[in-house]
């Protein structure tokens, strides 16, 4: 690490936020050697609302796929305890394993031989996790690989030189080369940074509350839409309620009492439940923003820093752990100069779109959500519709992210821009299992002598794997780029021409 003038530390990159982006993208730079500092204004990472059943968050097969290739996932608790943990449980099963504005699909209705890429040796496409234990995970992983995390340090302002970025504290000041917001939802970095944050404003307030009912029979079991909104009790005691009033509740910043909590749930559930106890309540909205461009000279962003949608649908997670995937080993690279500058940009031009898909996603829950009559016929057509194999499959595969693909020059091929495929090697080791230095991989199924001495050419970025694997899906070589996603295919002969073309252009 460098150091300037009054001997205070110059760090490769400056984070706010110890959120699970914030650390996650702390750990993808440290995995490349940078010097990383994260600031976080909480004094203390625990929370009632990071714990179950708040603290709740279904991972997608992206995220899972990341977790894995670093060797994060073996450490879930939940991933631990499943006897089988890959795959869906089969065709003629009813289990209900996700959902669209509320609407389930079922397991057994989904036809997996769709999705070409997901091999048997693929990792789960969901997973249900706790905040607390995925931030605590991240935190110790980041602090073994030399992260220094501040708490109780909030960020107070920065401004920013061609050099370099200065972050304030309240009296306290930090340099780094780079700044990353991961802030959260109303992230300082997003606002004092001049972003624009461009999207739609809310139609409803979303409650979450903790609470015991002196009649809980009162309410009907599981999800009811209302012609005032929606609620559910997904376990006892615990109330998730959409009140369509245009979000104004939880733009007033009021804090929720037990009075106004009983007020809403009585018009939505039109009954005259009484609450008795409220333990804990917050409230969200389905305002979706994204920021127009995803860095401002030395100033990035990423995860709710950067966009921001209902939590229909559990999205927000996984695209901000995709946004730290994408940027990690490209800002690592930039700051190694070991990149040009244009490999950075990419980190918008990839994760822009798929931002966007999600905000279009929630925005689209929301429109069949809504109480009127012409969403409520919307909303039948769609029931309908994921009652259906190709429907289901559609649904599945849209929530579980197994669509994701990035719009990469030189190739058509499918599988270019795509999750590399978990292929499994004869010795049963498999490729994801190859990528926790975060390295790219030249995966040569013919074992060719040249890939070899080519792939030595980029020094340590391109780890060369060779030998023959049980499904080859007709290809006889892959390079893949550190954050799992395929850059080139060759499918006969390789052609050296265009392999060198395209490693030269990520590495
Ligand atoms: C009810 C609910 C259910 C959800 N369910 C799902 C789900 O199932 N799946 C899913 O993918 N997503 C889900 N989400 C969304 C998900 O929780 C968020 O998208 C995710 O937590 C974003 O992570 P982050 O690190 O970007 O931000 P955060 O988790 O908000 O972390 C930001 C961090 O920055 C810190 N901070 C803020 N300001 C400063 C400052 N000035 N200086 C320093 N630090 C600062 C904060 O203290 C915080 O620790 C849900 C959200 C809600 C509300």
């Amino acid at each position: 690490m460098n150091h300037n003038n009054n001997k205070q530390p110059i760090y490769d990159v400056i984070i706010s936020g110890a959120g699970p982006v914030g650390l996650f993208l702390a750990c993808e730079l440290a995995l490349a050697k940078c010097s990383v500092i994260i600031l976080e204004k909480a004094e203390n990472p625990y929370s009632p609302l990071k714990q179950l059943p708040f603290g709740i968050r279904g991972l997608s097969a992206p995220s899972i796929e990341a977790l894995y290739r670093r060797g994060l996932l073996k450490e879930l608790e939940i991933y631990k305890r499943l006897k089988s943990p890959h795959q869906n449980s089969g065709i003629g099963t009813r289990r209900q394993v996700g959902h669209f504005a509320g609407i389930p699909f079922h397991d057994g209705d989904i036809d997996i031989s769709q999705w070409k890429y997901r091999l048997p040796s693929s990792t789960d496409t969901s997973l249900i996790s706790e905040m607390e234990e995925l931030e605590t995970i991240l935190t110790r992983r980041a602090e073994t690989l030399g992260v220094e995390i501040k708490r109780g340090v909030a960020l107070t302002s920065f401004y920013q030189t061609e050099e370099g970025v200065t972050v304030q504290s309240g009296d306290q000041s930090f340099q780094g080369k780079w700044l990353v917001g991961c802030d959260g939802s109303r992230s300082i970095v997003r606002k004092a940074g001049g972003f624009g944050f461009a999207g739609t404003e809310p139609e409803f307030t979303g409650y979450s509350a903790k609470v015991d009912i002196a009649d809980p029979e009162k309410l009907k079991p599981g999800r009811n839409v209302t012609a005032k909104g929606m609620y559910l009790q997904s376990q006892p005691g615990y109330l998730i309620i959409q009140d369509f009033d245009g979000g104004a509740f939880h733009n007033g910043e009021k804090p929720v009492t037990i009075e106004h909590l009983q007020n809403v749930i009585r018009r939505i559930s039109n009954t005259d439940v009484t609450i008795i106890t409220l333990h804990i309540a917050t409230t969200w909205t389905d305002r979706a923003r994204q920021v127009t461009s995803y860095r401002n000279g030395r100033i990035l962003l990423a995860g709710d820093a950067a966009h921001i949608h209902s939590p229909l649908g559990g999205q927000g997670l996984n695209l901000g752990l995709g946004d730290a995937m994408n940027l990690g080993w490209k800002l690592a690279a930039t700051i190694r100069k070991k990149a040009p500058e244009a490999l950075l940009d990419s980190y918008h031009s990839e994760r822009h779109p798929v931002g966007a898909q999600v905000l279009d996603w929630s925005r689209a829950q929301v429109a069949i959500m809504s109480p009127s009559s012409h969403a409520r016929a919307l909303n039948a057509i769609i029931r309908d519709l994921m009652d259906t194999r190709d429907g289901a499959t559609y649904f599945a595969g849209r929530v579980w992210g197994v669509f994701t693909r990035y719009n990469l020059v030189g190739s058509d091929h499918p599988l270019v821009g795509h999750s590399v495929p978990n292929f499994e090697l004869e010795d049963g080791s498999k490729i994801g299992e190859f990528m926790d230095e975060g390295q790219g991989i030249l995966l040569d199924f013919d074992r060719n002598p040249s890939l070899k001495t080519l792939a030595s050419e980029y020094g340590d970025a391109i780890k060369y794997t060779s030998g023959r694997v049980k499904e080859q899906l007709g290809l006889s070589a892959l390079l893949v780029r550190p954050d799992g996603i395929v850059a080139w295919v060759s499918v006969g002969k390789p052609d050296e021409k265009s392999l060198i073309q395209t490693a030269d252009l990520w590495f």
